[in-house]
Protein backbone atom coordinates (compact mmCIF):
# COMPACT_ATOMS: atom_id res chain seq x y z
CA UNK A 1 0.00 0.00 0.00
CA UNK A 2 2.65 2.39 1.11
CA UNK A 3 4.94 1.33 -2.39
CA UNK A 4 1.21 2.36 -3.95
CA UNK A 5 0.78 5.72 -2.39
CA UNK A 6 4.35 6.66 -3.14
CA UNK A 7 4.25 5.63 -7.27
CA UNK A 8 0.68 7.98 -6.95
CA UNK A 9 3.27 10.91 -6.46
CA UNK A 10 4.64 10.78 -10.03
CA UNK A 11 1.10 10.95 -11.72
CA UNK A 12 -0.76 13.31 -9.50
CA UNK A 13 2.33 15.77 -9.82
CA UNK A 14 2.93 15.05 -13.38
CA UNK A 15 -1.35 15.64 -14.14
CA UNK A 16 -0.98 19.45 -12.31
CA UNK A 17 1.83 20.20 -14.58
CA UNK A 18 -0.47 18.73 -17.64
CA UNK A 19 -2.74 21.16 -16.96
CA UNK A 20 -0.76 24.20 -16.15
CA UNK A 21 1.08 23.41 -19.43
CA UNK A 22 -2.73 23.75 -21.12
CA UNK A 23 -3.46 26.75 -19.86
CA UNK A 24 -0.34 28.42 -20.54
CA UNK A 25 -1.20 27.05 -24.21
CA UNK A 26 -4.56 28.11 -24.00
CA UNK A 27 -3.45 32.20 -23.18
CA UNK A 28 -1.79 32.11 -26.45
CA UNK A 29 -2.61 29.33 -28.56
CA UNK A 30 0.08 30.05 -31.68
CA UNK A 31 2.59 28.22 -29.32
CA UNK A 32 2.19 24.18 -30.18
CA UNK A 33 5.41 23.43 -28.28
CA UNK A 34 3.46 24.58 -25.07
CA UNK A 35 1.00 21.99 -25.94
CA UNK A 36 3.84 19.46 -26.89
CA UNK A 37 5.34 19.75 -23.05
CA UNK A 38 1.71 19.45 -21.53
CA UNK A 39 1.24 16.20 -23.79
CA UNK A 40 4.46 15.17 -22.16
CA UNK A 41 3.34 15.17 -18.27
CA UNK A 42 0.05 13.72 -19.85
CA UNK A 43 1.20 10.75 -20.77
CA UNK A 44 3.63 9.97 -17.78
CA UNK A 45 0.48 10.33 -16.07
CA UNK A 46 -1.49 8.01 -18.09
CA UNK A 47 1.55 5.49 -18.73
CA UNK A 48 1.83 5.21 -14.70
CA UNK A 49 -1.67 4.55 -14.00
CA UNK A 50 -2.02 2.12 -16.36
CA UNK A 51 1.18 0.66 -14.96
CA UNK A 52 0.32 0.81 -11.93
CA UNK A 53 -3.59 0.49 -11.14
CA UNK A 54 -5.38 -0.92 -14.12
CA UNK A 55 -2.79 -3.54 -15.95
CA UNK A 56 -2.89 -5.87 -13.23
CA UNK A 57 -1.09 -8.97 -14.74
CA UNK A 58 1.59 -7.23 -16.95
CA UNK A 59 1.75 -9.33 -20.06
CA UNK A 60 3.87 -8.55 -23.42
CA UNK A 61 0.64 -6.57 -24.42
CA UNK A 62 0.47 -4.19 -21.57
CA UNK A 63 4.40 -3.94 -21.70
CA UNK A 64 4.62 -2.22 -24.89
CA UNK A 65 1.18 0.10 -24.05
CA UNK A 66 3.54 1.74 -21.43
CA UNK A 67 6.37 1.55 -23.44
CA UNK A 68 4.78 3.55 -26.46
CA UNK A 69 2.61 5.74 -24.15
CA UNK A 70 5.71 7.25 -22.43
CA UNK A 71 8.07 7.27 -25.46
CA UNK A 72 5.42 8.95 -27.35
CA UNK A 73 5.29 11.44 -24.76
CA UNK A 74 8.79 12.34 -24.09
CA UNK A 75 9.08 12.58 -28.23
CA UNK A 76 5.93 15.38 -27.94
CA UNK A 77 8.90 16.85 -25.75
CA UNK A 78 11.87 16.53 -27.80
CA UNK A 79 9.31 18.27 -30.70
CA UNK A 80 8.25 20.94 -28.42
CA UNK A 81 11.78 21.55 -27.27
CA UNK A 82 13.01 21.57 -31.12
CA UNK A 83 9.81 23.77 -31.99
CA UNK A 84 10.60 26.58 -29.61
CA UNK A 85 13.71 27.13 -31.36
CA UNK A 86 12.13 26.62 -35.14
CA UNK A 87 14.03 23.51 -35.51
CA UNK A 88 13.04 20.11 -36.33
CA UNK A 89 13.52 16.53 -34.71
CA UNK A 90 14.63 13.47 -36.37
CA UNK A 91 11.26 11.79 -35.90
CA UNK A 92 11.98 8.73 -38.16
CA UNK A 93 15.16 8.07 -35.81
CA UNK A 94 12.75 8.76 -32.66
CA UNK A 95 10.20 6.00 -34.18
CA UNK A 96 12.88 3.42 -35.50
CA UNK A 97 14.42 3.48 -31.78
CA UNK A 98 11.40 3.24 -29.84
CA UNK A 99 10.11 0.35 -32.53
CA UNK A 100 13.41 -1.73 -31.53
CA UNK A 101 13.39 -0.99 -27.87
CA UNK A 102 9.67 -2.75 -28.51
CA UNK A 103 10.83 -5.53 -30.14
CA UNK A 104 13.64 -6.12 -27.31
CA UNK A 105 10.75 -5.33 -24.51
CA UNK A 106 8.53 -7.70 -26.59
CA UNK A 107 10.95 -10.89 -26.24
CA UNK A 108 12.04 -9.53 -22.76
CA UNK A 109 8.56 -9.87 -21.58
CA UNK A 110 7.96 -13.37 -23.18
CA UNK A 111 10.88 -15.01 -21.81
CA UNK A 112 10.85 -13.43 -18.33
CA UNK A 113 14.20 -11.10 -18.62
CA UNK A 114 13.48 -8.79 -15.98
CA UNK A 115 16.62 -6.91 -16.35
CA UNK A 116 16.47 -6.92 -19.81
CA UNK A 117 13.03 -4.85 -19.51
CA UNK A 118 13.79 -2.78 -17.15
CA UNK A 119 17.58 -1.83 -19.28
CA UNK A 120 15.61 -1.54 -22.04
CA UNK A 121 12.70 0.94 -20.48
CA UNK A 122 14.85 3.46 -18.95
CA UNK A 123 17.73 3.61 -21.77
CA UNK A 124 15.44 3.84 -24.54
CA UNK A 125 13.71 7.00 -21.60
CA UNK A 126 17.21 8.06 -20.98
CA UNK A 127 18.22 8.07 -24.71
CA UNK A 128 15.45 10.11 -25.80
CA UNK A 129 16.36 12.34 -22.77
CA UNK A 130 19.86 12.39 -23.37
CA UNK A 131 19.13 13.78 -27.44
CA UNK A 132 16.61 16.53 -25.62
CA UNK A 133 20.07 17.74 -23.62
CA UNK A 134 22.22 17.39 -26.58
CA UNK A 135 19.87 19.67 -28.54
CA UNK A 136 19.57 22.05 -25.64
CA UNK A 137 23.84 22.36 -25.75
CA UNK A 138 24.07 22.70 -29.66
CA UNK A 139 21.79 25.91 -29.50
CA UNK A 140 23.24 29.09 -28.99
CA UNK A 141 21.93 32.62 -26.72
CA UNK A 142 21.01 30.66 -24.48
CA UNK A 143 19.27 32.63 -21.15
CA UNK A 144 19.84 31.86 -17.86
CA UNK A 145 16.37 30.00 -17.82
CA UNK A 146 17.46 27.92 -21.02
CA UNK A 147 20.68 26.90 -19.17
CA UNK A 148 18.71 25.85 -16.27
CA UNK A 149 17.06 23.71 -18.76
CA UNK A 150 19.98 22.01 -20.18
CA UNK A 151 21.64 21.06 -16.74
CA UNK A 152 18.38 19.53 -15.91
CA UNK A 153 17.71 17.74 -19.15
CA UNK A 154 21.43 16.10 -18.77
CA UNK A 155 21.19 15.03 -15.33
CA UNK A 156 17.63 13.46 -16.14
CA UNK A 157 19.12 11.67 -19.24
CA UNK A 158 22.37 10.78 -16.89
CA UNK A 159 20.00 9.08 -14.12
CA UNK A 160 17.82 7.59 -16.63
CA UNK A 161 20.88 5.43 -17.61
CA UNK A 162 22.32 4.83 -14.51
CA UNK A 163 18.61 3.78 -12.67
CA UNK A 164 18.10 0.73 -13.77
CA UNK A 165 21.77 -0.83 -12.71
CA UNK A 166 20.88 0.73 -9.11
CA UNK A 167 17.23 -1.09 -9.09
CA UNK A 168 18.62 -4.78 -10.59
CA UNK A 169 21.23 -4.33 -7.69
CA UNK A 170 18.51 -3.89 -5.53
CA UNK A 171 16.25 -5.85 -6.90
CA UNK A 172 18.68 -8.77 -6.34
CA UNK A 173 18.83 -8.48 -2.50
CA UNK A 174 15.72 -8.88 -1.92
CA UNK A 175 12.24 -9.82 -3.22
CA UNK A 176 9.47 -7.44 -4.94
CA UNK A 177 7.45 -6.71 -1.65
CA UNK A 178 10.51 -6.01 0.59
CA UNK A 179 11.84 -3.74 -3.00
CA UNK A 180 8.72 -1.90 -2.77
CA UNK A 181 8.96 -1.10 0.87
CA UNK A 182 12.79 -0.12 0.58
CA UNK A 183 14.55 2.75 0.82
CA UNK A 184 15.77 2.05 -2.66
CA UNK A 185 12.06 2.47 -4.11
CA UNK A 186 11.64 5.45 -2.17
CA UNK A 187 14.70 7.70 -3.32
CA UNK A 188 14.08 6.06 -7.12
CA UNK A 189 10.64 7.23 -6.98
CA UNK A 190 11.21 10.84 -5.02
CA UNK A 191 14.42 11.37 -7.78
CA UNK A 192 12.48 10.39 -10.57
CA UNK A 193 9.64 12.42 -9.63
CA UNK A 194 11.80 15.63 -8.55
CA UNK A 195 13.55 15.77 -11.73
CA UNK A 196 10.63 15.60 -13.60
CA UNK A 197 9.01 18.20 -11.67
CA UNK A 198 12.22 20.11 -12.07
CA UNK A 199 12.19 20.20 -16.01
CA UNK A 200 8.27 21.62 -15.70
CA UNK A 201 9.42 24.82 -13.67
CA UNK A 202 12.33 24.86 -15.83
CA UNK A 203 10.46 24.85 -19.41
CA UNK A 204 7.65 27.47 -17.21
CA UNK A 205 10.78 29.63 -16.86
CA UNK A 206 11.68 29.62 -20.52
CA UNK A 207 8.20 30.29 -21.42
CA UNK A 208 8.57 33.36 -19.23
CA UNK A 209 11.70 33.99 -20.24
CA UNK A 210 10.62 34.29 -23.72
CA UNK A 211 7.53 36.54 -23.10
CA UNK A 212 9.89 39.06 -21.63
CA UNK A 213 12.24 38.75 -24.29
CA UNK A 214 9.82 39.15 -27.15
CA UNK A 215 7.84 42.34 -25.29
CA UNK A 216 11.46 43.77 -24.67
CA UNK A 217 11.93 43.51 -28.66
CA UNK A 218 8.58 44.55 -29.54
CA UNK A 219 9.21 47.83 -27.20
CA UNK A 220 12.06 48.55 -28.97
CA UNK A 221 10.61 48.53 -32.95
CA UNK A 222 9.51 51.70 -34.14
CA UNK A 223 6.06 50.90 -35.62
CA UNK A 224 5.63 52.70 -38.44
CA UNK A 225 9.28 51.53 -40.30
CA UNK A 226 9.69 47.91 -38.47
CA UNK A 227 13.44 48.92 -37.75
CA UNK A 228 14.90 49.35 -33.99
CA UNK A 229 14.38 52.85 -32.32
CA UNK A 230 17.14 55.05 -31.83
CA UNK A 231 18.26 53.31 -28.30
CA UNK A 232 18.15 50.48 -29.37
CA UNK A 233 19.65 50.97 -32.08
CA UNK A 234 22.48 52.48 -30.55
CA UNK A 235 23.38 49.80 -27.99
CA UNK A 236 22.88 47.57 -30.43
CA UNK A 237 25.51 49.09 -32.46
CA UNK A 238 27.99 49.70 -29.70
CA UNK A 239 28.20 46.40 -29.08
CA UNK A 240 28.85 45.20 -32.37
CA UNK A 241 31.87 47.82 -32.31
CA UNK A 242 32.69 45.86 -29.25
CA UNK A 243 32.56 42.79 -31.30
CA UNK A 244 34.42 44.75 -34.19
CA UNK A 245 37.22 45.32 -31.70
CA UNK A 246 37.54 41.70 -30.22
CA UNK A 247 36.87 40.15 -33.88
CA UNK A 248 38.77 42.94 -35.78
CA UNK A 249 36.74 42.84 -38.24
CA UNK A 250 36.22 46.25 -40.51
CA UNK A 251 31.94 47.77 -39.53
CA UNK A 252 30.64 50.74 -41.44
CA UNK A 253 28.00 53.19 -40.94
CA UNK A 254 25.02 53.85 -43.27
CA UNK A 255 23.33 57.03 -42.59
CA UNK A 256 20.31 57.91 -44.57
CA UNK A 257 17.94 60.60 -44.94
CA UNK A 258 14.62 61.03 -47.31
CA UNK A 259 15.29 64.55 -49.68
CA UNK A 260 13.14 67.09 -49.67
CA UNK A 261 10.50 64.95 -47.09
CA UNK A 262 8.84 68.18 -45.58
CA UNK A 263 7.99 68.76 -49.30
CA UNK A 264 6.45 65.43 -49.64
CA UNK A 265 4.51 65.79 -46.91
CA UNK A 266 3.29 69.46 -47.65
CA UNK A 267 2.25 68.29 -51.36
CA UNK A 268 0.66 64.68 -50.48
CA UNK A 269 -0.24 64.87 -46.93
CA UNK A 270 1.47 63.03 -43.47
CA UNK A 271 -0.60 59.52 -44.04
CA UNK A 272 1.96 59.59 -47.73
CA UNK A 273 4.77 60.95 -46.03
CA UNK A 274 4.10 57.97 -43.06
CA UNK A 275 4.11 55.33 -46.13
CA UNK A 276 7.00 56.32 -47.55
CA UNK A 277 8.67 55.93 -44.20
CA UNK A 278 7.26 52.18 -43.64
CA UNK A 279 8.61 51.56 -47.28
CA UNK A 280 11.94 52.60 -46.76
CA UNK A 281 12.08 50.83 -43.31
CA UNK A 282 11.13 47.30 -45.71
CA UNK A 283 13.31 47.62 -47.94
CA UNK A 284 16.71 48.49 -45.87
CA UNK A 285 15.33 45.29 -43.96
CA UNK A 286 15.15 43.35 -47.06
CA UNK A 287 18.51 44.68 -48.54
CA UNK A 288 20.58 43.72 -45.35
CA UNK A 289 22.11 40.73 -44.05
CA UNK A 290 20.36 39.54 -40.58
CA UNK A 291 24.25 40.39 -39.17
CA UNK A 292 23.99 43.88 -39.75
CA UNK A 293 21.82 46.09 -37.61
CA UNK A 294 19.34 48.63 -38.53
CA UNK A 295 17.13 51.29 -37.16
CA UNK A 296 15.56 54.81 -37.28
CA UNK A 297 17.27 57.34 -35.44
CA UNK A 298 15.36 60.24 -36.56
CA UNK A 299 12.06 61.28 -38.15
CA UNK A 300 13.00 60.45 -42.01
CA UNK A 301 16.62 59.13 -40.69
CA UNK A 302 17.72 55.72 -41.40
CA UNK A 303 21.01 53.72 -40.16
CA UNK A 304 22.53 50.67 -41.17
CA UNK A 305 25.78 49.51 -39.23
CA UNK A 306 27.11 46.86 -41.48
CA UNK A 307 29.52 43.99 -40.02
CA UNK A 308 32.34 42.52 -41.91
CA UNK A 309 32.20 45.51 -44.33
CA UNK A 310 34.90 48.03 -45.44
CA UNK A 311 33.44 51.47 -46.48
CA UNK A 312 33.71 50.93 -50.28
CA UNK A 313 31.27 47.46 -49.66
CA UNK A 314 29.28 49.90 -47.40
CA UNK A 315 28.99 52.42 -50.04
CA UNK A 316 27.39 49.81 -53.09
CA UNK A 317 24.97 48.56 -50.74
CA UNK A 318 24.15 52.33 -49.68
CA UNK A 319 23.83 52.27 -53.60
CA UNK A 320 21.29 49.32 -53.76
CA UNK A 321 19.56 50.79 -51.43
CA UNK A 322 19.33 54.30 -52.86
CA UNK A 323 18.15 52.54 -56.54
CA UNK A 324 15.26 50.54 -54.97
CA UNK A 325 14.22 53.51 -53.24
CA UNK A 326 13.81 55.85 -55.89
CA UNK A 327 13.11 53.21 -58.70
CA UNK A 328 9.90 54.51 -59.97
CA UNK A 329 6.64 52.02 -59.50
CA UNK A 330 8.12 50.03 -56.56
CA UNK A 331 5.96 47.48 -56.50
CA UNK A 332 5.23 48.37 -52.61
CA UNK A 333 4.79 52.18 -53.36
CA UNK A 334 0.85 52.48 -53.76
CA UNK A 335 0.76 56.28 -53.97
CA UNK A 336 3.25 56.26 -56.65
CA UNK A 337 4.82 59.36 -55.03
CA UNK A 338 8.57 59.84 -56.21
CA UNK A 339 10.92 59.69 -52.95
CA UNK A 340 14.91 59.56 -52.84
CA UNK A 341 17.15 59.58 -50.08
CA UNK A 342 20.79 60.92 -49.34
CA UNK A 343 23.54 58.97 -48.01
CA UNK A 344 26.59 59.13 -45.47
CA UNK A 345 28.74 56.13 -45.32
CA UNK A 346 31.63 55.70 -43.20
CA UNK A 347 34.31 52.83 -41.71
CA UNK A 348 34.73 52.94 -38.12
CA UNK A 349 38.68 53.05 -36.62
CA UNK A 350 39.61 51.48 -33.88
CA UNK A 351 39.33 53.32 -30.67
CA UNK A 352 36.68 55.83 -32.24
CA UNK A 353 33.46 55.59 -30.45
CA UNK A 354 30.15 55.13 -32.09
CA UNK A 355 29.40 58.83 -31.92
CA UNK A 356 32.39 59.70 -33.49
CA UNK A 357 31.51 57.29 -36.18
CA UNK A 358 28.30 58.84 -36.42
CA UNK A 359 29.54 62.30 -37.11
CA UNK A 360 31.67 61.07 -39.65
CA UNK A 361 28.78 59.58 -41.45
CA UNK A 362 27.15 62.47 -41.14
CA UNK A 363 29.24 64.51 -42.59
CA UNK A 364 29.29 62.62 -45.32
CA UNK A 365 25.41 62.86 -45.35
CA UNK A 366 25.85 66.30 -45.55
CA UNK A 367 27.98 66.35 -48.49
CA UNK A 368 25.79 64.23 -50.26
CA UNK A 369 22.98 67.09 -49.97
CA UNK A 370 25.03 69.54 -50.59
CA UNK A 371 26.45 67.75 -53.63
CA UNK A 372 22.70 67.95 -55.56
CA UNK A 373 20.86 64.27 -52.83
CA UNK A 374 20.13 61.47 -54.04
CA UNK A 375 23.06 59.64 -54.00
CA UNK A 376 25.71 58.35 -51.88
CA UNK A 377 28.89 59.85 -50.36
CA UNK A 378 31.17 58.24 -48.39
CA UNK A 379 33.74 59.98 -46.11
CA UNK A 380 36.98 61.44 -47.75
CA UNK A 381 35.20 60.15 -51.18
CA UNK A 382 33.23 61.54 -54.07
CA UNK A 383 29.73 60.64 -54.06
CA UNK A 384 29.24 57.57 -56.27
CA UNK A 385 27.35 58.21 -59.12
CA UNK A 386 24.92 55.55 -60.90
CA UNK A 387 27.38 54.07 -63.09
CA UNK A 388 30.17 51.26 -61.77
CA UNK A 389 27.96 49.39 -59.75
CA UNK A 390 29.30 45.96 -59.00
CA UNK A 391 27.03 43.77 -56.38
CA UNK A 392 29.18 42.00 -54.02
CA UNK A 393 26.38 39.94 -52.68
CA UNK A 394 28.46 36.63 -52.47
CA UNK A 395 31.15 38.63 -50.43
CA UNK A 396 28.29 39.82 -48.08
CA UNK A 397 26.72 36.31 -47.37
CA UNK A 398 29.73 34.54 -46.81
CA UNK A 399 31.04 37.46 -44.43
CA UNK A 400 27.36 37.20 -42.79
CA UNK A 401 28.23 33.35 -42.09
CA UNK A 402 31.46 33.65 -41.00
CA UNK A 403 29.99 36.61 -38.38
CA UNK A 404 27.18 33.59 -37.33
CA UNK A 405 29.33 31.10 -37.01
CA UNK A 406 31.80 32.48 -34.32
P1 LIG B 1 16.45 67.34 -46.82
O1 LIG B 1 16.48 66.82 -48.22
O2 LIG B 1 17.45 68.44 -46.62
O3 LIG B 1 16.61 66.25 -45.84
O4 LIG B 1 15.02 67.99 -46.64
P2 LIG B 1 13.89 67.53 -45.67
O5 LIG B 1 12.66 68.29 -45.99
O6 LIG B 1 13.74 66.05 -45.72
O7 LIG B 1 14.52 67.88 -44.28
P3 LIG B 1 14.00 68.24 -42.86
O8 LIG B 1 14.88 67.46 -41.89
O9 LIG B 1 14.00 69.72 -42.72
O10 LIG B 1 12.54 67.72 -42.76
C1 LIG B 1 12.21 66.49 -42.30
C2 LIG B 1 10.73 66.38 -42.27
O11 LIG B 1 10.31 65.07 -41.97
C3 LIG B 1 10.09 67.27 -41.23
C4 LIG B 1 8.98 66.44 -40.64
O12 LIG B 1 7.73 67.04 -40.84
C5 LIG B 1 9.02 65.15 -41.40
N1 LIG B 1 8.80 64.02 -40.55
C6 LIG B 1 9.53 63.64 -39.48
N2 LIG B 1 9.00 62.51 -38.93
C7 LIG B 1 7.91 62.19 -39.66
C8 LIG B 1 6.95 61.14 -39.59
O13 LIG B 1 7.00 60.25 -38.73
N3 LIG B 1 5.97 61.12 -40.52
C9 LIG B 1 5.88 62.08 -41.50
N4 LIG B 1 4.92 61.98 -42.39
N5 LIG B 1 6.78 63.07 -41.58
C10 LIG B 1 7.78 63.13 -40.68
MG1 LIG C 1 16.35 64.89 -41.71
MG1 LIG D 1 15.35 64.80 -45.11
Amino acid sequence: MQAQILTLIMPAMAMIFAVVFVVLWWQDRTRSHILAYASWFAAITVAILLQTWIFGAIGPMEVLAFHWISSAGLIALLWGLAKRRGGRIPLLTYILLTACSSVILWYARVYGEQEVLLMTQNTNAAMLLALGAFNEWRSVRRSVADRALMWILTGFAAYGFFRPSMTILARSQMTMEQYQTSIFFTINVTVTTLLAMLVAMALIATIYAGNMQEQQVKSEIDPLSGLRMRGAFETEARNMIDEAFRANAPVSLILADIDHFKKVNDSFGHVVGDRAIARFGKLIDQLIRSGDVSGRVGGEEFCVLVWDCAVADAAQLAERIRLSLARPNHSDDADHVPITASFGVAQWRESESYAQLFERADKALYAAKGNGRNQVASEGKAPLGDSGLVVPLAAHRSAQQARLAR
